[in-house]
């Protein structure tokens, strides 16, 4: 207030040099100009008041966007840091490393960086299956902890998966006296972790390469590292430091595994018509929530594959998905769900179901598929459906994975007016503030948020700031994972409106789906 009293005192009669009070009181001046000046005066007052106000709404402008800014940033953090251990996740160390060999490689003395990978082995399964969720978080932070305290003091830690972090560390010494602190690591990582009625302990396997004796290339330090790891992990050894041999062995048994893979691939497309199904499970809108009841319409479905085992009966996606993706298996059956998925729009042309959509998941691997537009584009010449019937899901760091080439198929999928969702968003490595370079219509809130947003202001916080993101931008938000009332009531209440999960709908099969939804429709037309 007081810089603006200063203000107005710039534009006051004294100080243009006007007496005032002069004026008013001289004989000789005409009393019309005496009101004229009066007048003035008046008017510059009230010029100034207005002055004032607009200055304090910029004040307060800036101020909301300083706090958006803050709130923004705060989100970024925490989709870049880990939530458990804090400390600086993939996406970063993928944008430190360059840097940080492009330095090394400048520099005239020849610096060396050397590459630690630490894998925590299946005991931490193990105890992640059966203990509370503190507890493995602790022991999370816990490993953090003593490799903070183990790290080099010129080297920068990263928690890039669940079970594992990277050690980056620049000058460190020979690849001997890297391999002596990674062994060191592991003895401090598997120390037992004391809790008041018990102890655990973890072990831990690590890889280690070095810049430039065992990777040549920026690219290969990680990945030799990586090599190193898996090697350490099948040999059942706490360190192992990359050599050439290994990286050729690697090779070759990769080369191997995909000619059998190929061999395979064509006795396993006329498997999977046999062998898999298609469940569609309902996506909702709500329309009202009073009085513990919900009121909510089907949208749509995700088409969720199930395999029907031979001998083991139905086996559910989570057990064999990782393996198809690995093995490159899930392109075949991900194209199989998309056309099963595209054929069943086309049956409902003509129906109550006709303006339901369809989202079908795209795995990573079937995402960075070279045949993957000229298929989505085959699909649609085949089954003459509304493209905007049927949607894609993308994860996160599929898209994150190469920037460039999922912004050219995203384009592309987008321009045959198909949509694409991102899916389980707020597990990978992505920031909303980045997808904004895609045109993507929705995001799929992932089922980890759900699941304590009732308890954890955390949570609600970045539930809250992700809502509020995707609306600025556009974007739909679904909610993934919904399983009690408390739950939809409370994104009901945050302005989250689709919704799928058990509490509504589980995934059914395709005939199941048809009757729940016209059902649906004609309550729908009533
Ligand atoms: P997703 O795409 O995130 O699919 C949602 C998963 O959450 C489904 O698991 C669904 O059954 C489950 N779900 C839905 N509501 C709830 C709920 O209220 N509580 C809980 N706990 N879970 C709920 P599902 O069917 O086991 O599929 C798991 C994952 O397998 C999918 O996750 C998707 O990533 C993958 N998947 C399934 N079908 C396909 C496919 O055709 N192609 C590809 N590439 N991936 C698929
Ligand atoms: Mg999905
Ligand atoms: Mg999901």
């Amino acid at each position: 207030m007081s810089s603006n009293r200063r203000h107005s005192d710039a534009y006051s009669f004294e100080s243009m040099g006007l007496e005032l009070g002069d004026i008013l009181s001289r004989p000789d001046v005409p009393v019309d100009v005496k009101e004229r000046v009066r007048a003035l005066e008046a008017s510059v007052g009230r010029l100034q008041a207005t002055l004032d106000d607009t200055l304090e709404s910029v004040r307060e402008l800036s101020e909301a966007v300083q706090q958006k800014e803050r709130r923004q940033h705060k989100l970024e953090q925490q989709l870049i840091y880990n939530r458990k251990t804090g400390l600086p996740n993939h996406v970063v160390m993928d944008k430190d490393i360059l840097s940080i060999l492009d330095e090394a490689e400048r520099c005239p003395t020849r610096k060396t960086v050397a590459a630690v990978i630490l894998s925590l082995d299946d005991r931490y399964d193990t105890i992640k299956q059966t203990t509370e969720t503190g507890v493995r978080e602790w022991m999370l932070y816990r490993t953090a902890e003593r490799l903070k305290e183990l790290a080099p003091a010129n080297a920068r830690l990263y928690h890039t998966r669940e079970n594992e972090f990277v050690i980056v560390a620049i000058n460190a010494g020979e690849p001997q006296e890297i391999a002596h602190l990674a062994r060191r690591i592991v003895e401090e990582v598997s120390r037992p972790m004391k809790f008041p009625d018990y102890s655990l302990s973890v072990g831990c396997h690590c890889g280690v390469s070095q810049y430039p004796e065992q990777a040549r290339t920026k690219r290969m330090l990680l990945r030799n590292a990586d090599i190193a790891l898996t090697e350490a992990i099948r040999r059942k050894r706490p360190v192992i430091v990359y050599d050439w041999k290994m990286g050729h062995d690697v090779i070759e048994k990769m080369e191997l595994q995909n000619s059998i893979i190929r061999a395979l691939e064509e006795q396993a497309l006329s498997e999977i018509e046999r062998q898999f199904e298609l469940y569609l499970q309902p996506l909702i809108e709500i329309d009202s929530i009073h009085e513990g009841t919900v009121d909510y319409h089907t949208v749509g479905a995700e088409a969720l594959i199930r395999w029907k085992h031979p001998q083991r009966g139905m086996v559910a996606p989570s057990r064999f998905i990782p393996l198809a993706e690995e093995t490159g298996l899930i392109v075949p059956i991900g194209y199989w769900a998309l056309f099963s998925a595209t054929s069943e729009l086309e049956t409902w042309i003509g129906t109550p179901l006709e303006q339901l959509y369809v989202t079908v998941n795209l795995s990573p691997r079937q995402f960075k598929d070279e045949h993957l537009i000229s298929n989505i584009a085959r699909v649609l010449k085949r089954h003459r459906i509304d493209p905007s019937r049927l949607r894609l899901e993308v994860t996160e760091n599929s898209v994150m994975d190469d920037p460039d080439d999922s912004i050219r198929k995203i384009r592309a999928i987008y321009e045959m007016g198909i949509q694409i969702s991102i899916d389980d968003f707020g597990t990978g490595y992505s920031s909303l503030n980045y997808l904004k370079r895609f045109p993507i219509s929705t995001i799929k809130l992932d089922k980890s948020f759900i699941e304590d947003v009732l308890i954890n202001k955390n949570t609600q916080g970045i539930v809250r700031a992700i809502l509020s993101m995707a609306d600025s931008m556009g974007m739909n938000v679904v909610a993934e994972g919904i399983e009690t009332f408390e739950q939809a009531r409370y994104l009901y209440a945050e302005g989250c409106t689709c919704i799928q999960g058990y509490y509504f709908q589980q995934p059914m099969t395709i005939e199941a789906f048809r009757d729940t939804a016209i059902s649906d429709a004609r309550v729908e037309n009533l």
